[in-house]
């Protein structure tokens, strides 16, 4: 019986190491993080493009009721009376309620595939860290801090008007995977399903966009391995993307609400490209999910 109890108490101890991820310091009870951390990690606030979710420094939103509204403020505009002093989402620990502003110019010039690429938190500090542990370190458990950030996304308003039906997430080349050892973002979305899914069992309120719970299909393959994105460009990376991705042999697209799923969004242009080729073949719609924005 004494071994039985020790077993368990190690395999807790596995699942749940006694030290915050981050800072080494004894975290919450059944959690990976301290509570200094996991309040340490920033949302997006403030006015975000309402495609490619990028912030525009100086730009001004006017005052909106909800976050649904899309602010009417002009990209670029300087009004400094209105940047936020009055205003909910100005506190320092960046309100989920970002407001939506017209699409920024890289995204007026050449319209990404995808409908809209969400991101609900900043990818800096404590998320830096865990996304870091989590993809080079091997610490896959740090999947449940990520999908549980990542999970936040499924409140905004631009996924909630049109509740998507399956998660994609986007694919590694062959070779990456093998030298990593998993999908990043295949973990991730299946994680964020599996929080759905409990959501949905028990009576915990959540994701009322979700009808039921959501699944994750790899309807994608990545064809070419592009190499690394990190010193490219927009316009670099877009064509270093080009043809980089195409739909799964017999894999369902056609007429399908589709969100794509990634860790990091940072240019948006591996969204962009993954976009392209599902809505070639047919998706009816598709939408991002991304943990933070880089
Ligand atoms: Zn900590
Ligand atoms: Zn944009």
């Amino acid at each position: 019986m004494k071994m039985f109890h020790t077993c368990v108490q190690w395999a807790g101890a596995l699942l749940y190491p006694p030290f915050c991820a981050v800072c080494g310091e004894p975290p919450v009870r059944g959690r990976h993080l301290c509570s200094g951390c996991a309040a340490g990690a920033a949302r997006v606030g403030g006015a975000v493009c309402r495609q490619c979710s990028r912030g525009a420094p100086g730009a001004v939103a006017l005052e909106s009721e909800s976050a649904v509204t899309v602010a009417s403020g002009r990209l670029g505009a300087s009004e400094p009376g209105l940047a936020g002093d009055s205003s909910p989402d100005s506190s320092p620990d960046l309100s989920p309620k970002g407001r939506l502003l017209p699409r920024c110019a890289d995204c007026r010039a050449r319209a990404p595939a995808f409908a809209c690429a969400v991101a609900p938190y900043l990818a800096g500090g404590v998320v830096r860290e865990v996304v870091h542990q989590f993809k080079y370190d091997g610490k896959r458990y740090l999947r449940r801090v990520l999908a549980g950030w990542m999970a936040a996304g499924l409140e905004d308003p631009r996924l909630k008007e049109e509740p998507p039906e399956v998660l994609v997430p986007v694919p590694l080349h062959w070779w990456k995977l093998r030298r990593r050892g998993f999908n990043q973002a295949e973990v991730l979305a299946r994680e964020l399903a599996s929080i759905v899914a409990q959501a949905k069992s028990g009576d915990v309120a959540g994701y009322p966009m979700l009808a039921v719970t959501i699944g994750v299909e790899e309807l994608l393959k990545r064809v070419r391995d592009t190499g690394t994105q990190t010193r490219l460009g927009r316009g670099e990376r877009l064509e270093n993307l080009r043809g980089a991705f195409a739909v799964r042999p017999r894999a369902r697209v056609r007429g399908r609400r589709i969100l794509l799923v990634d860790d990091v969004l940072t240019t948006g242009a591996t969204l962009d490209a993954c976009a392209e080729a599902l809505l070639k073949d047919g998706a009816a719609s598709v939408r991002a999910l991304a943990v933070a924005r880089g």
